[in-house]
């Protein structure tokens, strides 16, 4: 069994993209910047958004912080979201999910600039990536596809399956798996809350993806020998032996899977590093204006 440690992988990714940074500083005078916009004071987002912040400054990045309460309304969201598509010092803007129930989210991903669009949510990149043109893809499956590209995990005409089809994870992962691309050209089955007999389907797939968010949903009599397991989920467990009170959790029962597996991610320490890397690789890609030149 060998893990798909995100922590190496998204530090010899960082290295390459501060450098592209530096790069980017010297040819036009200012480095590439990165904007969040945080509503509400959510305990993980909080966690997520000070990472995203963090990893800008180490790797040479600029980025802003702008917060809103729980209480924002629409307009004013939708016209700051406006403000900062017209800021051309900012390369790149994401509104941290989840937001308040009131606030539309295809409202706000389809106001944001399809060329800062770097979570790749708007339906313009969306529709690219499912023609297969290049654009912005959604961090979390563009870090699994560079956590599978370190690792050369085969992945041409294997049977991948997937569990969750959200719109930020899984259904764009099943895209772009099944793409003829490297990585890709797998054949790609997506599971459900409605899918009958999940285990049937897993039990035959070479690579699992899980991305639903239910502690140690996947165990080893659902894997088959020598399957390559993704972890996307993280989900807070309470545990009083921790300082917190809770620990992370993923998807997949991690003891029992893993001597069964050829590759397998860990949780924390896999997909999570993984999805900050590809958000910054797509910043560079923004500043750089390489699928939207005008
Ligand atoms: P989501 O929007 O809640 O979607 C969950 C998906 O899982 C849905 O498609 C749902 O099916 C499916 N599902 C739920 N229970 C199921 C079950 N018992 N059997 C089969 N399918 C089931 O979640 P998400 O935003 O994609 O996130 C999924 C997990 O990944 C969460 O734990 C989240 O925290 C984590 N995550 C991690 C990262 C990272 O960087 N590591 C990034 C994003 C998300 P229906 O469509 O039928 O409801």
């Amino acid at each position: 069994m060998k893990l798909l440690d995100g922590k190496i992988a998204s530090h010899a990714a960082l290295i390459a993209i501060a450098k592209a940074a530096e790069d980017i500083k010297i040819e036009r005078g200012y480095a590439p910047h990165l904007a969040v916009i945080m509503i509400g004071s959510d305990g993980a987002s909080e966690t997520y958004v000070a990472n995203k912040i963090k990893t800008c400054a180490k790797i040479g990045f600029e980025s802003s912080l702008i917060r809103f309460d729980n209480l924002v309304t629409n307009e004013v969201l939708l016209s700051k979201i406006e403000q900062i598509n017209s800021q051309n010092s900012i390369d790149g803007l994401i509104v941290q999910s989840p937001i308040p129930k009131h606030i539309k989210f295809s409202e706000v991903t389809e106001k944001i600039s399809p060329a800062k669009d770097v979570d790749g949510f708007h339906p313009v990149n969306t529709g690219k990536m499912v023609q297969n043109i290049s654009s912005f893809v959604a961090a979390t499956p563009k870090g699994i596809l560079m956590l599978i590209d370190h690792y050369n995990v085969p992945t041409e005409g294997k049977r991948c399956v997937i569990i969750g089809r959200s719109n930020i994870v899984g259904m764009p992962m099943s895209i772009l798996l099944a793409r003829n691309a490297n990585p890709g050209n797998c054949t790609v089955t997506i599971c459900h809350s409605k899918t009958q007999d999940i285990e049937s389907i897993t039990k035959d797939a070479d690579i699992i993806i899980t991305a639903l968010g239910r502690p140690g949903f996947l165990t080893e009599d659902m894997v088959k020998k020598n399957a390559t397991i993704i972890d996307v989920g993280i989900t807070r467990v309470s545990d009083k032996s921790k300082k917190s009170g809770y620990r992370l959790a993923g998807d997949v029962d991690f003891e029992n899977v893993a001597s069964k597996c050829s590759f397998i991610t860990p949780v924390p320490g896999g997909v999570g590093p993984m999805t900050i890397a590809g958000l910054l690789s797509n910043t560079i890609s923004a500043a750089k204006k390489e699928y939207y030149p005008n």
